[in-house]
């Protein structure tokens, strides 16, 4: 992992110091000696991290960092307070700043590379979804939140703490702007975090017989917990755990005794950033969906259709089960837009697709293949099942006229159907849709409204 670092310091050895370091692990380094150039450089430049000197003159680092803060065009870019002071007072100060973590002079250095590759793999990870976001955005598919203005929201946290004098003071404490669940047991703890919905867990590094690094190791190993942050809560003199917990991909700590405003302003910091990251994926989530969805009916497109029916195909070769495909030509479609109109067209279409969604099951796949023709995928449906299933579909369509333009006129819609089912390993989804397709042209030349079979 490699990363490009600005680190500020007004006093040139504390650069020269930090710079030798980070390019030990192979950091790219670029170094700034005043507030005012910090901000320059960030504005012209991509950083991954700002390592941020609190106390230099002109102006100071909580300035700089509200400046960064600020800006859009920086907002993301974590911060890292370097701070000689080991005042929690200082800490608050530069987390209401926006600040992301904090480093205490004279820097430790394994805390230096932790807290840095930390920030940094969280900063690719976000990169990402605001990229797809962005292009989602250009390609007009999605009107998009806006994420950067991301409202403070009440979090939802889990407290992992066996010692009642502990976890009653800090629930107490962020029960200000959270809600919080107490949990003693750390194996009903990993339970809970993949069933429910919280923005973090904040655990005890000292918990009675438990290591709570496995429940770390454990959470960063389960899918649905993967991206769940977690804060500890350690001793001073457990900083060997510690380092092992950040290395695990333990996202901040907490030192006891515990600062309530520190307290209060990393857990925010922690519940903005989840909720940042979970709006981008349910963003890109979205997006994709949109890809495959056909945007008038709402049913699966053809490129959907293209991929998965190749999926289903070799699944039922392998397994050695059936699979059928209806493909449906509603009738005279073209009389429809002609006499009432395009948008009345588009309206008996979106009744379509609803009544056809209805006549399948959910295992049954239904997509809109193109203008007025509809493809059915049915896994372990044999031909005269799926023929049956065909049947049910014509008469749907044409036992009841569709009702359009708000009810004011009944239209009569019939269908034409073809159906054919897999043959064997020698088949192709090409020439199974290509099958069915034939057997719907001759449902049409031997006068429509009729389900016909193939023959093959
Ligand atoms: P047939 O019984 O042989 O299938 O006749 P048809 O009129 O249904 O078939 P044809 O292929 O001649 O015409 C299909 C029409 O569907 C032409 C096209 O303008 C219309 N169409 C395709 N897509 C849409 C759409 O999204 N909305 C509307 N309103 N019409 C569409
Ligand atoms: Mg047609
Ligand atoms: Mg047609």
């Amino acid at each position: 992992m490699t990363a490009r670092i600005l680190v500020v310091d007004d006093i040139p050895a504390n650069v020269k110091l930090l710079e030798v370091r980070l390019n030990a692990e192979y950091f790219e380094v670029i170094t700034a000696t005043s507030g005012p150039q910090a901000l320059e450089i960030c504005e012209t430049s991509e950083c991954d991290i700002v390592l941020l000197d609190v106390m230099m003159p002109g102006m100071d680092g909580f300035e700089v960092c509200r400046r960064l803060k600020q800006s859009p065009q920086t907002r993301h870019v974590p911060v890292i307070m370097v701070t000689a002071l080991d005042q929690p007072a200082d800490r608050v100060k530069g987390l209401e700043a926006g600040a992301d973590d904090f480093l205490t002079k004279p820097v430790s250095e394994t805390a230096l590379i932790a807290r840095v590759k930390n920030l940094v793999r969280l900063k690719r990870a976000v990169d990402e979804l605001r990229m797809r976001a962005r292009t989602s955005r250009e390609m007009g598919l999605d009107d998009i939140d806006n994420v950067d203005d991301l409202a403070n929201e009440r979090g939802k946290i889990l407290l992992v703490d066996d010692r009642r004098s502990s976890y009653e003071r800090v629930a107490n404490t962020l029960s200000k702007d959270a809600d919080v669940t107490v949990e003693t047991d750390p194996q009903d703890a990993l339970f809970r975090c993949a069933d429910g919905d919280y923005d973090m867990i904040m655990l005890s590094l000292s918990l009675e017989g438990f290591d709570s690094l496995r429940l770390c190791s454990q959470l960063r190993s389960l899918e649905r917990t993967r991206n769940l942050p977690i804060l500890l809560i350690a001793e001073p003199e457990e900083n060997t755990r510690l380092l092992r917990g950040l290395e695990l991909g333990v996202n901040d700590y907490i030192l006891r005794p515990i600062d309530k405003n520190e307290l209060l302003a990393r857990t925010r910091t922690q519940v903005r950033r989840k909720r940042y990251a979970d709006r981008l994926s349910a963003n890109v989530q979205h997006t994709m969906e949109l890809a495959v969805t056909d945007g008038l009916t709402g049913l699966q497109n053809r490129r959907y259709l293209e991929t998965h029916l190749a999926t289903l195909v070799n699944q039922a070769i392998a397994r050695k089960t059936d699979l059928s495909v209806l493909v449906a030509d509603i009738d005279y479609f073209k009389a429809v837009n002609d006499t009432h109109g395009h948008d009345v067209g588009d309206e008996v279409l979106r009744e379509f697709a609803r009544r056809l969604r209805r006549s399948v099951r959910g295992l049954d796949l239904a997509c809109r293949y193109g203008g007025e023709e509809f493809v059915i995928v049915m896994p372990e449906t044999d031909m005269s099942l799926a023929y049956m299933v065909g049947e049910r579909v014509r008469q749907r369509m044409a036992s009841e006229p569709f009702l359009v333009q708000g009810g004011a006129t009944a239209l009569d819609v019939t269908v034409s159907v073809g159906v054919a089912g897999l043959n064997g390993s020698r088949d192709t989804p090409d020439s199974l849709v290509k099958r069915a397709d034939t057997a719907l042209y001759a449902a049409k030349r031997e006068g429509r409204n009729r389900v016909v079979a193939d023959a093959a």
